[in-house]
Protein backbone atom coordinates (compact mmCIF):
# COMPACT_ATOMS: atom_id res chain seq x y z
CA UNK A 1 0.00 0.00 0.00
CA UNK A 2 1.52 3.38 -0.56
CA UNK A 3 1.86 5.78 2.06
CA UNK A 4 0.19 8.71 0.38
CA UNK A 5 1.01 11.33 3.86
CA UNK A 6 4.34 10.21 3.65
CA UNK A 7 5.22 10.92 -0.34
CA UNK A 8 3.62 14.16 -0.13
CA UNK A 9 5.45 15.74 2.72
CA UNK A 10 8.32 14.41 1.12
CA UNK A 11 7.60 16.01 -2.19
CA UNK A 12 6.03 19.06 -0.72
CA UNK A 13 9.21 19.80 1.54
CA UNK A 14 12.09 19.03 -1.08
CA UNK A 15 10.81 19.84 -4.58
CA UNK A 16 10.03 17.19 -6.68
CA UNK A 17 13.28 18.04 -9.58
CA UNK A 18 15.40 18.53 -6.88
CA UNK A 19 14.53 15.35 -5.21
CA UNK A 20 15.25 13.45 -8.28
CA UNK A 21 18.81 14.96 -9.06
CA UNK A 22 19.31 13.89 -5.08
CA UNK A 23 18.58 10.75 -5.55
CA UNK A 24 20.97 7.75 -5.43
CA UNK A 25 22.78 6.50 -8.22
CA UNK A 26 21.07 3.61 -10.06
CA UNK A 27 21.11 -0.28 -8.48
CA UNK A 28 24.05 -2.61 -9.34
CA UNK A 29 23.63 -4.38 -12.70
CA UNK A 30 23.15 -7.93 -12.02
CA UNK A 31 24.78 -10.34 -14.04
CA UNK A 32 23.41 -11.37 -18.16
CA UNK A 33 19.70 -12.33 -17.84
CA UNK A 34 18.69 -10.09 -14.75
CA UNK A 35 20.30 -12.92 -12.23
CA UNK A 36 22.64 -12.69 -9.05
CA UNK A 37 24.90 -15.50 -7.91
CA UNK A 38 23.72 -16.67 -4.37
CA UNK A 39 27.07 -15.69 -2.05
CA UNK A 40 27.50 -15.45 1.76
CA UNK A 41 30.67 -14.23 3.04
CA UNK A 42 31.97 -14.00 6.74
CA UNK A 43 34.27 -14.07 9.81
CA UNK A 44 36.51 -16.64 9.36
CA UNK A 45 34.41 -17.90 12.94
CA UNK A 46 31.67 -18.19 10.18
CA UNK A 47 32.12 -21.48 7.64
CA UNK A 48 29.29 -22.97 9.46
CA UNK A 49 27.31 -20.23 9.05
CA UNK A 50 28.16 -19.13 5.18
CA UNK A 51 26.96 -23.41 5.08
CA UNK A 52 23.95 -22.85 6.73
CA UNK A 53 23.05 -19.51 5.14
CA UNK A 54 23.36 -20.58 1.77
CA UNK A 55 21.37 -24.08 2.43
CA UNK A 56 18.52 -21.87 3.38
CA UNK A 57 18.58 -19.44 0.60
CA UNK A 58 18.61 -22.30 -1.61
CA UNK A 59 15.51 -23.47 -0.25
CA UNK A 60 14.17 -19.95 -0.91
CA UNK A 61 14.68 -18.90 2.70
CA UNK A 62 14.75 -14.74 3.22
CA UNK A 63 17.93 -13.97 2.95
CA UNK A 64 18.09 -12.33 7.08
CA UNK A 65 16.31 -14.89 8.21
CA UNK A 66 18.84 -17.32 6.78
CA UNK A 67 21.54 -14.95 8.00
CA UNK A 68 20.51 -15.23 11.38
CA UNK A 69 20.26 -18.39 11.46
CA UNK A 70 23.92 -18.41 10.07
CA UNK A 71 25.26 -16.29 13.25
CA UNK A 72 22.94 -18.12 15.72
CA UNK A 73 25.51 -21.28 15.28
CA UNK A 74 28.51 -19.38 16.82
CA UNK A 75 26.12 -17.42 19.25
CA UNK A 76 25.19 -20.57 20.59
CA UNK A 77 28.08 -22.25 20.45
CA UNK A 78 30.08 -22.28 24.17
CA UNK A 79 33.46 -22.99 22.72
CA UNK A 80 33.42 -19.60 20.71
CA UNK A 81 34.57 -17.10 23.48
CA UNK A 82 33.95 -14.05 21.04
CA UNK A 83 29.65 -14.71 20.71
CA UNK A 84 26.79 -15.10 22.62
CA UNK A 85 26.80 -17.99 24.82
CA UNK A 86 30.77 -18.23 26.09
CA UNK A 87 31.06 -14.39 24.75
CA UNK A 88 34.11 -13.05 27.29
CA UNK A 89 32.78 -10.87 29.73
CA UNK A 90 33.15 -7.83 30.83
CA UNK A 91 35.62 -6.30 33.45
CA UNK A 92 33.09 -6.82 35.84
CA UNK A 93 32.67 -10.64 34.65
CA UNK A 94 29.51 -9.51 32.95
CA UNK A 95 28.70 -10.53 29.34
CA UNK A 96 27.33 -7.93 27.74
CA UNK A 97 25.93 -8.41 24.20
CA UNK A 98 25.53 -6.35 20.75
CA UNK A 99 24.28 -7.35 17.41
CA UNK A 100 22.13 -5.25 14.45
CA UNK A 101 21.01 -6.60 11.27
CA UNK A 102 19.49 -4.92 7.93
CA UNK A 103 17.18 -6.40 5.57
CA UNK A 104 17.94 -5.07 2.36
CA UNK A 105 13.98 -5.45 0.36
CA UNK A 106 12.43 -3.60 3.45
CA UNK A 107 15.68 -1.54 3.79
CA UNK A 108 15.10 -1.91 7.57
CA UNK A 109 17.60 -2.01 10.57
CA UNK A 110 16.92 -3.50 14.10
CA UNK A 111 20.30 -3.97 16.85
CA UNK A 112 20.69 -4.42 20.28
CA UNK A 113 23.64 -2.99 22.56
CA UNK A 114 24.50 -3.97 26.10
CA UNK A 115 22.37 -7.08 26.11
CA UNK A 116 22.66 -9.25 29.23
CA UNK A 117 21.34 -12.95 30.06
CA UNK A 118 20.01 -13.78 26.25
CA UNK A 119 22.11 -16.20 23.90
CA UNK A 120 21.23 -15.26 20.59
CA UNK A 121 21.26 -11.12 20.71
CA UNK A 122 21.01 -11.53 16.22
CA UNK A 123 17.38 -12.81 17.10
CA UNK A 124 16.68 -9.87 19.31
CA UNK A 125 18.12 -7.60 16.82
CA UNK A 126 15.59 -8.58 13.88
CA UNK A 127 12.89 -8.64 16.25
CA UNK A 128 13.55 -5.19 16.98
CA UNK A 129 13.83 -4.62 12.63
CA UNK A 130 10.54 -6.73 12.61
CA UNK A 131 7.93 -5.52 14.76
CA UNK A 132 9.20 -1.76 16.06
CA UNK A 133 9.61 1.57 14.93
CA UNK A 134 13.14 1.86 16.38
CA UNK A 135 16.32 0.61 15.15
CA UNK A 136 18.55 0.35 18.88
CA UNK A 137 17.70 -1.19 22.08
CA UNK A 138 19.72 -1.13 24.90
CA UNK A 139 20.56 -2.74 28.69
CA UNK A 140 17.88 -3.26 30.23
CA UNK A 141 15.17 -2.24 27.74
CA UNK A 142 16.38 -4.33 25.65
CA UNK A 143 16.43 -7.59 27.89
CA UNK A 144 12.96 -6.71 28.85
CA UNK A 145 11.92 -6.57 25.05
CA UNK A 146 13.50 -9.53 24.32
CA UNK A 147 11.93 -11.61 27.47
CA UNK A 148 8.51 -10.11 26.73
CA UNK A 149 8.95 -12.72 23.30
CA UNK A 150 9.59 -15.32 25.24
CA UNK A 151 13.83 -15.36 25.76
CA UNK A 152 14.55 -17.34 28.23
CA UNK A 153 17.05 -15.11 30.59
CA UNK A 154 20.73 -17.71 31.54
CA UNK A 155 24.21 -17.21 33.01
CA UNK A 156 26.15 -16.59 29.86
CA UNK A 157 29.50 -17.65 31.37
CA UNK A 158 30.75 -20.95 30.50
CA UNK A 159 33.23 -22.63 32.97
CA UNK A 160 35.89 -21.71 30.75
CA UNK A 161 35.36 -18.00 30.02
CA UNK A 162 34.45 -17.57 33.43
CA UNK A 163 38.08 -19.24 34.25
CA UNK A 164 39.83 -16.17 31.61
CA UNK A 165 38.00 -13.82 33.25
CA UNK A 166 39.33 -14.69 36.96
CA UNK A 167 43.06 -15.05 35.37
CA UNK A 168 42.42 -11.80 34.00
CA UNK A 169 41.16 -10.14 37.09
CA UNK A 170 44.15 -11.69 39.38
CA UNK A 171 46.66 -10.50 36.27
CA UNK A 172 45.58 -7.08 35.26
CA UNK A 173 47.86 -5.06 37.87
CA UNK A 174 49.88 -5.37 40.81
CA UNK A 175 48.08 -2.31 43.51
CA UNK A 176 45.25 -4.63 43.75
CA UNK A 177 44.15 -7.26 46.30
CA UNK A 178 44.25 -10.04 43.88
CA UNK A 179 47.03 -12.36 44.05
CA UNK A 180 48.54 -13.38 40.55
CA UNK A 181 47.96 -16.66 39.01
CA UNK A 182 51.13 -18.52 37.91
CA UNK A 183 52.78 -17.69 34.86
CA UNK A 184 51.46 -20.43 32.70
CA UNK A 185 48.12 -19.79 33.27
CA UNK A 186 48.49 -16.67 32.48
CA UNK A 187 45.84 -14.81 29.83
CA UNK A 188 48.20 -12.50 27.87
CA UNK A 189 46.12 -11.33 24.52
CA UNK A 190 43.17 -9.16 24.96
CA UNK A 191 40.78 -11.42 22.85
CA UNK A 192 38.78 -10.24 20.12
CA UNK A 193 36.30 -11.85 17.97
CA UNK A 194 32.60 -11.24 16.25
CA UNK A 195 30.70 -13.02 13.68
CA UNK A 196 29.36 -11.08 10.61
CA UNK A 197 27.66 -12.76 7.63
CA UNK A 198 26.48 -10.96 4.49
CA UNK A 199 24.24 -12.89 2.40
CA UNK A 200 23.04 -12.16 -1.52
CA UNK A 201 20.09 -14.74 -2.87
CA UNK A 202 19.95 -15.60 -6.47
CA UNK A 203 17.17 -12.63 -7.34
CA UNK A 204 19.58 -9.87 -5.65
CA UNK A 205 17.96 -9.76 -2.40
CA UNK A 206 20.84 -8.86 0.14
CA UNK A 207 21.00 -8.96 4.35
CA UNK A 208 23.44 -8.50 6.66
CA UNK A 209 24.23 -9.35 10.77
CA UNK A 210 26.45 -8.73 13.10
CA UNK A 211 26.76 -10.27 16.54
CA UNK A 212 29.58 -9.96 19.46
CA UNK A 213 30.32 -10.15 22.47
CA UNK A 214 32.78 -7.00 22.20
CA UNK A 215 36.02 -6.66 23.44
CA UNK A 216 36.80 -9.50 26.47
CA UNK A 217 37.12 -7.18 29.74
CA UNK A 218 35.57 -3.99 28.43
CA UNK A 219 34.42 -1.28 30.60
CA UNK A 220 30.83 -1.86 31.53
CA UNK A 221 28.41 0.22 29.12
CA UNK A 222 31.21 0.16 26.21
CA UNK A 223 29.49 -0.77 22.79
CA UNK A 224 31.75 -1.47 19.80
CA UNK A 225 30.80 -0.84 16.41
CA UNK A 226 28.60 -4.78 15.98
CA UNK A 227 25.08 -3.12 17.00
CA UNK A 228 26.15 0.27 15.38
CA UNK A 229 24.09 0.40 11.87
CA UNK A 230 26.28 1.22 9.24
CA UNK A 231 29.38 0.52 11.06
CA UNK A 232 29.33 -3.23 12.06
CA UNK A 233 27.18 -3.51 9.21
CA UNK A 234 25.34 -2.25 6.34
CA UNK A 235 23.14 -3.50 3.25
CA UNK A 236 21.43 -1.16 0.53
CA UNK A 237 19.84 -3.90 -1.53
CA UNK A 238 20.88 -1.43 -4.60
CA UNK A 239 24.26 -2.16 -4.18
CA UNK A 240 25.37 -5.21 -1.87
CA UNK A 241 26.02 -5.66 1.88
CA UNK A 242 29.60 -5.18 4.35
CA UNK A 243 30.66 -5.76 7.73
CA UNK A 244 33.42 -5.58 10.18
CA UNK A 245 35.52 -8.17 13.09
CA UNK A 246 38.32 -6.35 14.96
CA UNK A 247 38.86 -3.21 16.81
CA UNK A 248 35.46 -1.49 16.88
CA UNK A 249 36.35 2.00 18.04
CA UNK A 250 38.01 2.43 14.74
CA UNK A 251 35.70 1.08 12.55
CA UNK A 252 33.03 3.26 14.18
CA UNK A 253 35.40 6.54 12.93
CA UNK A 254 34.52 5.99 9.88
CA UNK A 255 31.64 4.11 9.22
CA UNK A 256 33.25 1.29 8.50
CA UNK A 257 30.09 -0.97 6.77
CA UNK A 258 28.68 1.92 5.11
CA UNK A 259 31.89 3.45 3.70
CA UNK A 260 32.48 0.05 2.27
CA UNK A 261 29.18 -0.28 0.87
CA UNK A 262 29.64 3.18 -0.91
CA UNK A 263 32.84 1.83 -2.67
CA UNK A 264 31.35 -0.31 -4.34
CA UNK A 265 28.36 1.63 -5.27
CA UNK A 266 31.14 3.65 -7.00
CA UNK A 267 32.12 0.60 -8.87
CA UNK A 268 34.65 -1.00 -6.17
CA UNK A 269 34.75 -4.99 -6.54
CA UNK A 270 34.40 -6.31 -2.89
CA UNK A 271 37.99 -6.89 -1.86
CA UNK A 272 38.86 -3.57 -3.05
CA UNK A 273 35.88 -1.81 -1.29
CA UNK A 274 37.38 -3.20 1.73
CA UNK A 275 40.86 -2.55 1.05
CA UNK A 276 40.14 1.38 0.52
CA UNK A 277 38.02 1.11 3.83
CA UNK A 278 41.06 -0.19 6.09
CA UNK A 279 43.17 2.77 4.11
CA UNK A 280 40.45 5.61 5.52
CA UNK A 281 40.55 3.75 9.47
CA UNK A 282 44.66 4.51 8.96
CA UNK A 283 44.19 7.93 7.92
CA UNK A 284 41.67 7.97 11.41
CA UNK A 285 43.76 6.36 13.19
CA UNK A 286 45.91 7.98 16.07
CA UNK A 287 49.66 8.04 16.82
CA UNK A 288 49.03 6.35 20.26
CA UNK A 289 47.71 3.30 18.36
CA UNK A 290 50.26 3.22 15.56
CA UNK A 291 53.49 1.42 15.51
CA UNK A 292 56.73 3.58 14.79
CA UNK A 293 56.64 2.56 11.27
CA UNK A 294 53.18 3.81 10.48
CA UNK A 295 51.64 0.52 11.22
CA UNK A 296 48.67 -0.17 13.27
CA UNK A 297 48.94 -1.94 16.52
CA UNK A 298 45.55 -3.69 15.89
CA UNK A 299 43.54 -5.32 13.40
CA UNK A 300 40.78 -5.17 11.56
CA UNK A 301 38.79 -7.05 9.01
CA UNK A 302 36.07 -5.63 6.24
CA UNK A 303 33.78 -8.31 4.49
CA UNK A 304 31.69 -7.59 1.54
CA UNK A 305 29.30 -8.96 -0.99
CA UNK A 306 27.62 -7.02 -3.88
CA UNK A 307 24.13 -7.57 -5.47
CA UNK A 308 25.70 -9.49 -7.60
CA UNK A 309 27.07 -12.13 -5.84
CA UNK A 310 30.36 -11.41 -5.39
CA UNK A 311 32.27 -11.28 -2.25
CA UNK A 312 35.48 -10.75 -0.99
CA UNK A 313 37.67 -9.46 2.50
CA UNK A 314 40.31 -7.85 3.56
CA UNK A 315 42.16 -6.73 6.53
CA UNK A 316 45.44 -4.62 8.04
CA UNK A 317 47.27 -8.15 8.34
CA UNK A 318 46.97 -11.43 6.88
CA UNK A 319 43.87 -13.17 7.65
CA UNK A 320 41.22 -15.64 6.54
CA UNK A 321 37.47 -15.38 5.97
CA UNK A 322 34.86 -17.90 5.04
CA UNK A 323 33.09 -17.61 1.77
CA UNK A 324 30.20 -19.92 0.32
CA UNK A 325 29.95 -19.13 -3.84
CA UNK A 326 26.22 -20.87 -3.63
CA UNK A 327 28.84 -24.59 -4.41
CA UNK A 328 30.81 -24.89 -1.23
CA UNK A 329 31.59 -22.76 1.26
CA UNK A 330 35.95 -22.41 2.09
CA UNK A 331 38.19 -20.54 4.18
CA UNK A 332 40.23 -18.15 2.23
CA UNK A 333 42.89 -15.79 2.78
CA UNK A 334 42.25 -11.95 3.11
CA UNK A 335 44.00 -9.30 0.86
CA UNK A 336 46.14 -7.31 3.68
CA UNK A 337 47.85 -4.03 3.82
CA UNK A 338 50.79 -5.59 5.56
CA UNK A 339 52.63 -8.75 5.78
CA UNK A 340 52.71 -8.83 9.25
CA UNK A 341 51.64 -7.23 12.70
CA UNK A 342 54.54 -6.98 14.61
N1 LIG B 1 34.17 -5.38 16.65
C1 LIG B 1 33.91 -5.91 17.96
C2 LIG B 1 33.78 -4.78 18.94
O1 LIG B 1 34.55 -3.84 18.83
C3 LIG B 1 34.92 -6.83 18.50
C4 LIG B 1 35.56 -7.78 17.54
O2 LIG B 1 35.19 -7.87 16.40
O3 LIG B 1 36.47 -8.47 17.96
O4 LIG B 1 32.98 -4.86 19.83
Amino acid sequence: MEDRLSRRTFFGVTGGAAVAAALPSPALPLRPGGAARAAAVSSENGLRAVTRAMELVAGGTDTLDAAVEGVKIQELDPADNSVGYGGLPNEDGVVQLDASCMHGPTRRAGAVAGLEGIKTPSEVARLVLKYTDHILLVGEGAKRFALSYGFREEELLTPESRQLWLTWRANRGNDDDWLNVPENERLVARPTGTINLNVVNSRGDVSSVTTTSGLAWKIPGRVGDSPLVGAGQYTDNDIGAAGSTGRGEAVIMVCGGFLTVEHMRRGMAPTDACLETLKRVLRATPPRLLLPDGRPSFNLNFYAVNKRGDSGAASFFPGRYAAHDGKAGTLRDTAHLYQRSS
